[in-house]
């Protein structure tokens, strides 16, 4: 792996810096309070062409590599993690199965408005009984005609609240409980299709949260991903894909509570001195410091592996794990080393403590990540 980024990824990285610190770091807070982020900032990060990252652009992307997908969460997320995970899910996880799997009349019908930021996406794997063990799928498809007619609940969907185009797991009629599954994309508007509750959550609350309901919708057959029973892989290779945008997220938040550390620990004063003089500080510091570098670098690895076309499900899980709980850890820190101020909002390590926590969750849990990496490593 060139540890060196090129100079397309390095404008990426330095572009979505800038843009953060301009334009998200200011409204985290309000869009915190608003629970969303402004309409008019995410139709902003569209026209900038980040709804469509890796998507090629006959179907209107940049059709850039992954190791500048992953800088863009990284430094979009260093801004305001929930548009981290807002952008994230449009790309990876709604076009990524879409264009793996879907056949070129479905790429035509769904990417452009997609990629260009017209239409937002969602991913609907997740159900109420239905979470780590994401093969339990109860929601059902039965064929009708030339319609298959869903009815089931989907909860804790990203970007429920206000996306157009979902790329939807359900069960048919077969028994097999992983072949059982089919990927359909859904589109706002369609007939029995509803947005259900919305989650009122500890963190990333700028970004939407919802359940997705399902009342005898009747979804073309046009609009099956992939083979019918084919669900279950659909959903983990775009899994793979993910895991990275989720590393990046948390590798970005984790990288704005280390340099509001550093920046406390120098400014604030005790014992007439800063913090920073004592060693007891430099030597968290310094832990924090070298946990960040191997997240970035297990980052780069698992876009790097995606780059050059190889099996990346570890390397991905690897760095999802790894990245979120030493986020954790740093976050943990950062707030520690901000004493009591650390605990009030008006600090912003307040809000990066809690909005990481989820990166521990979702797209797979810690514990499903050591699963995956347990999997290859025990056979
Ligand atoms: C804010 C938010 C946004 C989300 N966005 C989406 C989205 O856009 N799309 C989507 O489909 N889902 C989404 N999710 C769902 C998320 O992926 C799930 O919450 C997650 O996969 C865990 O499932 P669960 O909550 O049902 O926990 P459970 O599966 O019930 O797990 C509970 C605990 O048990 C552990 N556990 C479970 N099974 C095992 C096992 N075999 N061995 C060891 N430990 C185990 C888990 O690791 C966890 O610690 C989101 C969730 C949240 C909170």
């Amino acid at each position: 792996m060139d540890l060196k980024l090129n100079e397309q990824q390095q404008m990426m990285k330095d572009a979505t810096r800038q843009f953060a610190e301009q334009k998200l770091i200011p409204q985290a807070e309000e869009a915190e309070r608003n629970d969303g982020n402004d309409p008019a900032l995410l139709a902003e990060l569209a026209a900038m062409g980040y709804c469509g990252i890796g998507t090629p652009e006959e179907y209107g992307g940049s059709n850039l590599d992954a190791v500048s997908y992953a800088l863009m969460i990284a430094e979009l997320s260093y801004g305001d993690a929930s548009i981290g995970v807002t952008v994230s899910v449009t790309n990876s996880l709604t076009q990524d199965p879409i264009m793996m799997f879907g056949t070129e009349e479905q790429k035509q019908r769904w990417l452009p408005d997609l990629a260009t930021g017209k239409k937002w996406g969602g991913f609907a794997l997740t159900e109420p009984s239905a979470g780590t063990d994401s093969a339990g799928t109860r929601t059902t498809a039965a064929l009708d005609g030339d319609a298959y007619v869903v009815n089931g609940t989907k909860n804790f969907i990203t970007n429920g609240g206000f996306a157009d185009t979902f790329v939807v797991f359900v069960r048919g009629d077969r028994e097999d409980k992983h072949h059982g599954i089919s990927a359909f994309v859904v589109e706002k508007g369609t007939p029995g299709f509803s947005i259900g509750k919305k989650e009122d959550k500890m963190g990333i609350r700028a970004s939407s949260t919802t359940e997705l309901v399902f009342e005898d919708c009747r979804l073309p057959k046009d609009n099956l991903v992939g083979e019918w029973g084919g669900g279950f892989k659909v959903a983990m290779k775009t899994l793979d894909n993910g895991r990275i945008g989720i590393a990046a997220q948390a590798h970005g938040i984790a990288e704005r509570a280390f340099d509001l550390a550093v920046k406390y620990a120098k400014e604030r004063e005790q014992f007439d001195r800063p913090l920073a003089k004592f060693q007891h500080n430099q030597f968290r510091l310094a832990d924090m410091a070298t946990e960040l570098e191997a997240s970035r670098l297990l980052l780069m690895q698992a876009a790097w592996e995606k780059d050059q076309g190889l099996r990346h499900s570890k390397a991905a899980a690897m760095s999802k794990l790894y990245s979120s709980e030493a986020s954790h850890r740093i976050c943990h820190a950062a707030l520690q080393m901000h004493g009591g101020y650390g605990y009030i909002k008006e600090y912003e390590v307040e809000r990066l403590y809690r909005d990481q926590r989820i990166t521990e969750i979702y797209e797979g849990t810690s514990e499903a990540m050591r699963m995956v990496i347990a999997g290859s490593v025990v056979r």
